[in-house]
């Protein structure tokens, strides 16, 4: 169903700032003010974890909440200047329980933040993937449909052979 992404997110972003000046890191939200087909619930949760994860394993430096679009669709990233995640545990980091003993040592958790993650973005039909440098951070990307609705034209101007987008607008 339609949620309005803008609120969601400066929503979350009053819930962490808090954390996160405690560890002295800035953190950032670059939302939009568009509304996406996902679930509020699920979609909470999701950056929830994401953005958890961004705080509590980066020591210094930023966390970042941007979106922006990408054709129809909305691209959700969150980026840290954290250790990072080498090759072969970024496979698995979306596993049950799993944990990375270098980065998790010390910091509470049970391994289980990007499995939820991983399960409510299927159940959505939203993908996330992940990108990272070693002793330089990662960025976790969430992409998800944009809410389309047909503009009130008259129909033959819409019927006209122009792009594909022609007489869809974004809902804002
Ligand atoms: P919790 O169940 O409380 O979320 P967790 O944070 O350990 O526990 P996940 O969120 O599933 O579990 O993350 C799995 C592991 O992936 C973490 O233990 C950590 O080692 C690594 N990880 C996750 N996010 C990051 C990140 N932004 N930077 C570096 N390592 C990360
Ligand atoms: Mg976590």
């Amino acid at each position: 169903q339609p949620v309005a992404l803008g609120e969601l997110l400066s929503n979350l972003a009053d819930e962490y700032s808090l954390l996160a000046k405690q560890k002295g890191l800035q953190l950032k939200v670059r939302s939009q003010d568009v509304q996406v087909l996902s679930d509020a619930t699920y979609l909470r949760r999701i950056v929830q974890n994401m953005l958890s994860n961004a705080i509590k394993y980066t020591p210094k430096g930023k966390v970042l909440l941007s979106c922006r679009l990408r054709g129809e669709q909305l691209l959700l990233q969150v980026w840290d200047t954290g250790p990072g995640i080498a090759e072969p545990d970024l496979a698995r980091i979306f596993d049950d329980f799993y944990r990375i003993d270098a980065t998790a040592k010390g910091q509470q958790g049970v391994g289980l933040g990007l499995a939820v993650v991983h399960r409510m973005a299927r159940v959505l039909g939203h993908r996330v993937t992940v990108h990272s440098r070693p002793g330089h951070g990662t960025v976790f990307s969430l992409t998800l449909p944009l809410l389309l609705t047909q503009m009130t034209r008259p129909v033959e101007e819409l019927s006209r052979p122009r792009s594909a987008l022609a007489g869809l607008k974004v809902i804002c």
